[in-house]
């Protein structure tokens, strides 16, 4: 039995990636060249499950998406869904999406799927993913299962949350996997499965009126990090930075003045670089331990890896304004999800 609505509607917008990456004749390397249009006609199944229509929207490795073009898709799918789309797939290449996808979470602020997938294998070798990977996309966004669920990731079958979405592998092709969380549900094969729920981010209404994104510096530590880079970020134009802590939150001492200094000029997040579980609060006491800092006026990044914080935070300045500052918006999306 076919799960979805009869006849739903669907809006397939192609942004480039692997999933729409060949070869031209002289035998060089894979680049986007194929469009929305040509992604579904390589699936002959996709009308037994919905109306899919198509708009080819960006041709870009995801490495050149910008915070602006995710902001810019985000009102294009308010359109879509304004002319009478019962959902939304978002293909493009799948190094990103754990970042554009968040952006979509806290931009897009609607009940029908958000669903972004993309491919591993390009079209050119052997069993490439990308057809089963629209087909289970296109699935998802037409099953009334799938609504009210804010933007999710559909690939190797599997159903992401935006919010806990990474990509783990180079190359595997269960590359996405959500830590701390697991996926959401799966495609079985025409089913859609939704095991768990989780509250949509968009009603924190991170979107108004953005129309430039400022920039936010992401900077990981490493051993031995004297914290140069982040003395010479409040030069670079940044509004905001994120510092990619070791552990539950910790930096080098010698790059506490640094991230003081530079914290009564922007907001400074304090994120974990270990790939999973949240910064901590109160557990260690030495200089460059989270307590240290946070005391200093970093703002905790809570569950948020460090490229999900930084959009947080970039999206979380745009829209802020003089009853909701960007620390204060920052800290709403942080706590939606960690529940507190
Ligand atoms: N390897 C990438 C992909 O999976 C390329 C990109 O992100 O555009 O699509």
């Amino acid at each position: 039995m076919n799960e979805s609505t009869p006849r739903a509607r669907i809006l397939v917008i192609s942004l480039g990636g692997t999933i729409a990456s060949t070869s031209s004749d002289d035998n060089e390397g894979v680049v986007p060249r194929l469009g929305a249009r040509e992604l579904i006609a390589a699936v002959p199944t996709l009308p037994e499950v919905a109306d899919v229509e198509s708009l080819a929207f960006r041709q870009v490795p995801s490495g050149d998406l910008t915070l602006h073009d995710v902001v810019a898709l985000a009102r294009r799918i308010d359109e879509a869904v304004d002319q009478g789309m019962d959902g939304v797939v978002v293909t493009q290449g799948t190094d990103t999406i754990e970042e554009t996808s968040f952006a979509l979470d806290l931009l897009v602020d609607r009940a029908v799927p958000v669903v972004v997938t993309g491919a591993m294998r390009n079209p050119t070798l052997a069993s490439p993913d990308g057809p089963g990977n629209l087909l289970a996309a296109v699935r998802v966004a037409a099953s009334p299962h799938a609504r009210g669920l804010g933007c999710v990731v559909v690939v190797n079958d599997e159903v992401h949350a935006a919010r806990f979405v990474r990509k783990t592998h180079s190359s595997s092709l269960a590359t996405f996997q959500s830590p701390g969380a697991g996926p959401l549900g799966r495609v079985s094969e025409e089913n859609v499965r939704i095991a768990l729920r989780c509250r949509p981010l968009a009603h924190l209404r991170l979107d108004a009126d953005v129309d430039v994104v400022p920039e936010v510096a992401l900077v990981s530590c490493a051993l031995g990090d004297d914290g140069r880079l982040v003395g010479a970020l409040g030069d670079l134009d940044y509004r905001g930075a994120v510092i990619d802590g070791f552990g539950g939150g910790h930096v080098p001492a010698s790059m506490v003045d640094a991230l003081e200094e530079l914290r009564q000029t922007m907001p400074v997040v304090l994120c974990t670089r270990t790939g999973a579980g949240e910064v901590l609060a109160h557990t260690y006491g030495f200089a460059g331990s989270e307590s240290d800092l946070l005391a200093r006026g970093l703002l905790s990044g809570g569950a948020l890896d460090g490229r999900k914080a930084r959009v947080a935070l970039s999206l979380a300045l745009a829209a802020s304004h003089a009853s909701a500052d960007a620390a204060t918006l920052f800290a709403k999306v942080r706590d939606s999800l960690s529940g507190a």
